[in-house]
């Protein structure tokens, strides 16, 4: 069947812009959105008349019908040259996988660039962590996580779900006609000196899609090992493990305590000109100079195992794994620590003892582990009161009792209230409270001999060395958090 031939210029003016195809894709596929009929029937100009994939994935994306005529593909560019050159003060640059965008000098352009960049530029000045972004047939929601917690931003009209969805697939140079599969990808903007890295995840849900964007924010508050709230004492016990030439140190903690935060301060506090720092993570999440970092990517084998293998070839001083979540890459790491490098890594448990246990149980001789291991810190991360709306409260008689037996003596203590400084949430940032375990000789024979884990925390208590909870009650008394805030998390 032969299509009909028309001229771009019996269809001026073309839809408008927000109802348009990205440039990006209207140059690649040689297509372009020419007229909306009254009916709904859409007709789509095509410079590749026989690129069958394509009108599939038109019909797909439009759920109405399409008809398609042929264009001249020598008139398409030159329109299309005209838009980009009128578009190139945004400077929407695609470099490898990721896309640098200028994303203050695109403020003035069609209504979605604009709602999607002040999502964007609105989580960077609340401090989120993530932006939620759920579409289905009756509304967008819209949610910020700030100091670990979801709050609801806004509601948009669903019919600009798509759009919104389209724009961020082109940011992170996704498949906008994608609607069925999950999809992940990297955005790295550039915005008022700041660069902001996000990941994006994409996945279909009933009438939608759910789109969770991570952003790594460069001036992220956390990223020094004093501001995530170490005193300075156990700076310096931090300083001396990672001071080390060799051995393995272990951070623990569930999801979301701030293990991988921790682990890239030390790495940064590492000189990397005159050591060789390898990381493996999954994914990448800050980049820091003069380190080697390197994606996990278990579609093409590339676990956390499979990679330690090969790093350990590439001569490294330091090698940091992002987490050692099976027996084979403990194994590895430990080796590594016994033949000269330091190794450091993250465990999924609660406290710092268990992480002898949990290498125990991965299949870790226990000599070898006795060898290896040098420290252990366990952390989660409290919201921090407000010190705009804090309240002063005395402890109940029970509570006095707490503090007594973590031997803390507590006089007066702060509870949440709320104000236009805190957004009402009488939190406002975050600070970690946790445990150093340091393996001196003596422990390091117990974990030789395979003692007990009962025994071994028996000793540590008796050291005096380690406990969470005093390491909370203390940033209670100090007015840093509340009682209800460490209840809640630990
Ligand atoms: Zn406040």
């Amino acid at each position: 069947m032969t299509m009909t031939s028309v001229s771009l210029k019996d269809y001026h003016p073309f839809p408008p812009l927000q109802e348009q195809y990205p440039v990006e894709f209207m140059e690649k596929r040689k297509v372009i959105k020419l007229h909306t009929r009254k009916d709904g029937s859409i007709i789509i100009g095509l410079g590749i008349p026989d690129d069958e994939l394509l009108k599939e994935e038109l019909q797909d994306f439009h759920h109405s019908q399409c008809e398609f005529v042929k264009i001249d593909n020598d008139e398409l560019a030159a329109y299309l040259s005209k838009e980009l050159s009128r578009q190139n003060e945004h400077e929407y640059n695609t470099k490898d996988s990721t896309s640098v965008i200028q994303l203050d000098k695109l403020a003035n352009d069609a209504p979605i660039v604009n709602l999607v960049n002040n999502l964007f530029i609105e989580a960077i000045r609340s401090n989120a962590s993530d932006i939620h972004i759920e579409g289905s047939s009756d509304t967008t929601t819209v949610r910020y996580r700030i100091d670990g917690m979801l709050s609801y931003v806004s509601k948009l009209p669903s019919g600009q779900f798509p759009a919104i969805s389209s724009r961020i697939k082109i940011m992170a140079n996704l498949n906008i006609m994608e609607r069925r599969l999950p999809q992940d990808g990297r955005i790295s903007l550039h915005l008022g000196g700041i660069d902001l890295d996000m990941r994006i995840s994409i996945v279909p849900i009933a009438g939608g899609e759910s789109i969770v964007l991570r952003l790594f924010n460069e001036k992220d508050t956390l990223t020094s090992l004093d501001q995530l709230g170490f005193s300075k004492k156990d700076l310096s016990t931090l300083k001396e493990l990672y001071s080390l030439n060799n051995g393995l140190i272990l951070f623990t903690g569930p999801t979301g305590s701030g293990k991988t935060t921790s682990l890239n301060a030390i790495i940064r506090k590492l000189d990397a000109v005159s050591s060789k720092i390898i990381t493996i993570e999954d994914p990448v999440e800050n980049r820091i100079p003069g380190v080697s970092q390197i994606q996990t990517n278990e579609e093409i084998g590339l676990s956390f195992h499979s990679l330690l293998r090969r790093v350990l070839r590439q001569d490294p001083n330091i090698i940091m794994i992002g987490e050692i979540r099976d027996s084979e890459t403990a194994q590895l790491a430990v080796r590594a620590a016994l033949t000269g490098h330091l190794v450091l890594s993250s465990l999924h448990t609660n406290d710092a003892v268990s992480t002898i246990n949990r290498l125990r149980n991965m299949g870790t001789e226990p000599y070898l582990l006795g060898a290896v291991l040098k420290g252990a810190v366990a952390q989660r991360l409290v919201r921090k009161l407000c010190p705009e709306c804090k309240k002063i409260r005395y402890p109940s008689p029970g509570e006095k009792k707490l503090f007594k037996e973590h031997g803390i003596e507590s006089g007066k203590i702060y509870e949440a209230s709320g104000c236009s400084v805190c957004g009402n949430k009488g939190y406002k940032g975050r600070t970690a409270v946790y445990e150093i375990m340091t393996v001196d000789l003596k422990l390091e024979k117990m974990i030789a001999d395979n003692a007990q884990a009962d025994i071994i925390s028996d000793h540590l208590k008796k050291t005096g060395r380690i406990n969470i909870i005093s390491s909370g009650l203390r940033k209670v008394v100090d007015g840093e958090t509340s009682l209800a805030e460490l209840e809640r998390v630990l």
